[in-house]
Formats: structure tokens, sequence, C-alpha cells
């Protein structure tokens, strides 16, 4: 089957682009894996308009509203395969192979988490990593911060503006003295020993030496990675501080012609209003390369 456009991804970055396409009228088929990056929680916050939505909703919403287009099909699936055609490019599912003119690639990231029991458990719910989606409904409770490098340092000097913050050291790096008296000047404890497990409904603490610390809440980061099918199609990557994300430019475009990319997959960190903003500019922007 053709279409004028594939979209990989059918979550707030694939289906703000189809919404575009689908007013302009163009043939799209939306291929998604259902797998939303926030599906572990049940409310979303900072999306003007919705704050406070179950994500689940907004995504429901969404697709029934691009229901009324005729020109957009969507399909549950997950793309496996996709290359270059004459015309454009195919894209493989399980059963069956689509081609498009251009192709938006929109599938999100996927959080790896700190390996440490009871935590994958509370991703979501007490655990996060965004302290502006989650940090407000803490009610200014105290905070842990578990680290995962250095790089938790920036973590650490933000949350005291959500509650009193202690940085879990947990053994995965070594603050030198000016990250020291940083924390200290934002008013971060810091716990130095390993964290031995998480439990409990309000997210508690174990250390190695057995002692328990309650928060209301905890920040942690993941490493995050999008799907393969940028790099079979030859699209650049870009390092960003927690995984690699499709450069892309003003207008999404990916430095393959023809492919434009979108959300999550292709920026350092993400929201649902980034990825909203990106979608709707892919959309576009793919369409007017089908007119010129
Ligand atoms: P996603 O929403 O992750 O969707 C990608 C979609 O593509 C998925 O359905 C996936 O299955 C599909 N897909 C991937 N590969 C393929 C393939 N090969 N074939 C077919 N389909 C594929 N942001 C906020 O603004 N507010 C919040 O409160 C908030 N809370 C969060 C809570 C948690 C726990 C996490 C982890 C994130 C949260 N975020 C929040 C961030 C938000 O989830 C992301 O920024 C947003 O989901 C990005 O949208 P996206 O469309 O780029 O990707
Ligand atoms: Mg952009």
């Amino acid at each position: 089957m053709q279409f004028d456009v594939i979209i990989i991804g059918g979550s707030f970055a694939g289906l703000a682009a189809a919404l575009q396409l689908g007013r302009a009228r163009r043939t799209v088929l939306v291929i998604d894996a259902g797998e939303r990056r926030n599906r572990f929680a049940s409310a979303a916050h900072g999306f003007l308009g919705r704050d406070g939505a179950a994500p689940g909703d907004i995504i429901a919403e969404a697709t029934s509203q691009l229901a009324r287009y005729v020109t957009v099909t969507t399909l549950k699936g997950s793309a496996s395969k996709a290359g270059r055609t004459e015309e454009g490019f195919y894209v493989e599912t399980r059963n069956d192979t689509f081609h498009g003119k251009r192709l938006i690639i929109a599938g999100g990231v996927v959080d790896t988490l700190p390996d440490i029991p009871g935590l994958a458990d509370r991703w979501g719910t007490s655990i996060f990593h965004c302290p502006y989606c989650h940090g407000y409904e803490l009610d200014r409770g105290p905070i842990g911060v578990l680290a995962a490098g250095a790089l938790s340092m920036h973590h650490a000097l933000m949350l005291p503006d959500w509650g009193p913050t202690t940085l879990l050291i947990n053994d995965s790096f070594v603050p030198d003295d000016a990250q020291r008296s940083a924390l200290a000047g934002r008013g971060v404890a810091v716990e130095e020993g390993r964290v031995r497990r998480i439990f409990g409904q309000r997210p508690t603490v174990e250390l190695a030496n057995g002692r328990t610390i309650e928060f209301a809440g905890i920040f942690t980061l993941s490493r995050t990675m999008g799907g393969p099918i940028a790099e079979q199609l030859g699209c650049d990557l870009k390092d960003g501080p927690l995984g690699k994300f499709i450069g892309v430019d003003e207008q999404q475009q990916t430095s393959v012609p023809k492919i434009f990319a979108c959300g999550d997959v292709a920026r350092a960190t993400g929201s649902i209003a980034l990825a909203v903003s990106d979608g709707s500019m892919a959309g576009v922007a793919a369409h007017r390369s089908l007119i010129s």
C-alpha cells in the first residue's frame, strides 16, 4: 500500500504530525506499538490546557479526533524495518510492507533505569525524572535525588525549589569541593552510602548501612535510547547527556532527505508539549516537501 507519509510512532509527536497532514488531505499511515514513554504515570502535568489529565486520555481523545480525517489510517503494530525505494521508503511490520513518499520517525525513547531493587516498580508513581512534570504534587515534602553520576548534580541543585532535598550518592560519583559547596549553598543534604533497595508507599531508601530514609518522592536519571530505524536509514545521531538522539533542523528534517523526526527521539530531553510542537512542525514540513 502506498501513502504520502508513513509515521512510525503514534503518540504525542506522531499524532500531532498526522493531524496536520490529515488536515491537508494527504494520505498518512501511522504505525504505533502503543508503548508510550509515560504509560507508567497516571497523570501528566505541564501540558497547557490538559494539566493533570491522564496521558492515556489525551491520546485517546487525539486518536478519536484524528479518526474524522478520512485520509489518515492508524495501525497497531511495530515497524521492524525501513529502507529506501525509488519513490521514497518502505516500512515493514510483521505481516505487511507499506510504501510512503516521506517518512516521519516519532518512536520516542525507552528509559533504562538505575538497577536498584524497588525502583522500576515505582517509576512514574513515586520515582520520576522530571521535576516540572511531578515535583509540584509532592507538596514540598522531602525529596531524594538518587544520583546516577555527576550529571545528577544538576537534579540536586534544581530540586530544592520543590522540597527539602537529599542527594543520595549511591557510589556513582565523588563530589569535589566546588560541588559540595554548591550543594550546601542550595541546602542539599548529602548521603554517601550505596542504596540497597527502595520500598514502601512513600518511597523509602535503605542504605548499605541499614539506615532508612523516607521521601515524598525520588528523582533519578534514566539512560534514553531511540529505536534502530533511524540508524538503519543512515540518519545522523547526536550525543545528548542521557543518550543519543536524531539530529534535526528547525523543520524537523533529519540529515537524510525526505525523513523527518520529532518528539523525544529527536531531542536531548522532552515533554508532551515539546513533542506536540515538534510533531506539528514535522507534519507541516513533510507536507511542504511533497509540494515543492
Ligand atoms: P512516546 O510518547 O514515547 O511515544 C512513542 C510511540 O512510538 C510509542 O507508542 C511507541 O510504542 C511507538 N513506537 C516506537 N517504536 C516504534 C516502532 N518501531 N513501530 C511502531 N511504533 C513504535 N511529559 C510531560 O509533559 N508531562 C508529564 O507529566 C510527563 N510525565 C512523564 C512520566 C514518566 C514516568 C516519563 C518516563 C515521561 C514523562 N513525560 C512527561 C515525558 C513524555 O512522556 C514524553 O516527552 C512524551 O511521551 C514524548 O512523546 P513522543 O510522541 O515523542 O514519544
Ligand atoms: Mg525543533
